[in-house]
């Protein structure tokens, strides 16, 4: 298949001819890369059954493993899912936004989006092309991560065509993606939300909304069993992880930098800040920004495990984040990309 690559201000497509054509192409049951403020997503039609294998296929997408569903507006769940009170009170908050919520869902939704589920995650996107084309469409839009399973996603349209040429109908260059880690996905109970997958939309936030929030067990474990039925498929599968191994130290700035120089090779490479990149004597330092926030951090992780391969490193260090705040959606994508592998220096 020919994937065709449209950069959208580019200067031979101007915006809605790219996102007309790009609709087309969903209306007809293919595959469009497209932008979103969280990662670069995967898009087919969440009304047709065979897009949503098509996704699967390209990706090689674990079969259980179900799809989110993207809409332009709040309400526009309701012909796909039973909404509720607790539903329009996050979306007014949090909509558009990385917020996904998974609600039961309505018939209208093939079982090929939902992996057989009798539930669907909805989500509804703030980056501006992924809303006019869900709009130009007048479909709701399927779309995981628009990567290769397993490896980390794409924040950049660079990512995409590495992983996606040839396999998908169209990819939308957009430029970088704000967020960098996929959306928050939640579960609503009786009196508030258990968080399934941590991203940008945190705990505290939701708090500010819910009156009880949980995180789900496996969102910190560092490896979660094959066979061990968890609610969110996708937290059970080695994710997120580039060829190079990635190594979690679990030790204050001071023994990482200790550890990382004990341990290095000219085949080694550290995450570090601009500020400390001197002070490691051997492994090749991969930057994060200058003073890096949580933000930076999530924004740069993806990008910078992605160039740990291209410069051919065979190990990647990383200090571990805390579990908490801003940086727990970082924290669950190391550990599912480290496959749990965290040492402790004495
Ligand atoms: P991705 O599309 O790759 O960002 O991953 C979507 C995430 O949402 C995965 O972790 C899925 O397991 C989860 N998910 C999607 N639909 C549902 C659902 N109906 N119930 C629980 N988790 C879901
Ligand atoms: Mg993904």
């Amino acid at each position: 298949m020919n994937t065709e690559y449209l950069k959208i201000t580019g200067e031979h497509y101007n915006d809605a001819e790219v996102i007309d054509r790009a609709a087309r192409v969903i209306q007809n049951g293919g595959l469009v890369a497209i932008p979103t403020e969280t990662v670069y997503g995967l898009a087919g039609s969440a009304l047709i059954p065979t897009s949503a294998e098509k996704i699967f296929s390209a990706k090689g997408r674990p079969a259980d493993n179900p799809l989110i569903v993207h809409i332009a507006k709040p309400e526009e769940a309701e012909t796909l899912a039973y909404t509720c009170d607790a539903y329009y009170k996050l979306a007014e908050r949090f909509m558009p936004g990385p917020l996904t919520m998974i609600l039961p869902k309505k018939g209208i939704v093939p079982d090929e989006v939902t992996a057989g589920l009798d539930s669907v995650a909805i989500r509804c996107p703030s980056n501006d092309i992924a809303h006019k084309l869900i709009e130009a469409s007048g479909h709701p839009i399927a779309a995981p991560s628009a990567n290769r399973s397993g490896i980390p996603s794409p924040t950049k349209a660079e990512h995409v065509l590495t992983d996606m040429d040839g396999r998908i109908d169209m990819i939308i260059d957009g430029g970088e993606c704000d967020i960098g880690l996929e959306s928050t996905v939640i579960k609503l109970t009786d009196d508030g939300c258990v968080i399934l997958r941590p991203g940008a939309v945190t705990e505290e936030m939701l708090a500010e909304v819910c009156d009880v929030v949980t995180v789900a067990k496996a969102v910190i474990e560092p490896s979660v069993a094959a066979e061990e039925r968890v609610e969110s498929p996708g937290m059970k599968y080695k994710h997120y992880s580039p060829k190079a191994d990635v190594i979690l130290v679990d030790a204050n700035m001071t023994d990482f930098v200790a550890y990382v120089n004990a341990n290095s090779d000219n085949k080694c490479g550290v995450f570090s800040s601009n500020e400390y990149r001197t002070h490691f004597t051997s492994a090749a330092t991969l930057i994060t920004g200058e003073h890096p926030s949580a933000r930076d951090e999530s924004k740069s992780l993806f990008h910078l495990l992605r160039k740990a391969d291209e410069m051919g490193l065979e190990r990647v260090y990383i200090k571990l984040p805390e579990a908490k705040g801003e940086y727990l959606a970082l924290y669950n994508r190391l550990i599912r990309a480290s496959g749990g592998k965290i040492v402790k220096p004495e």
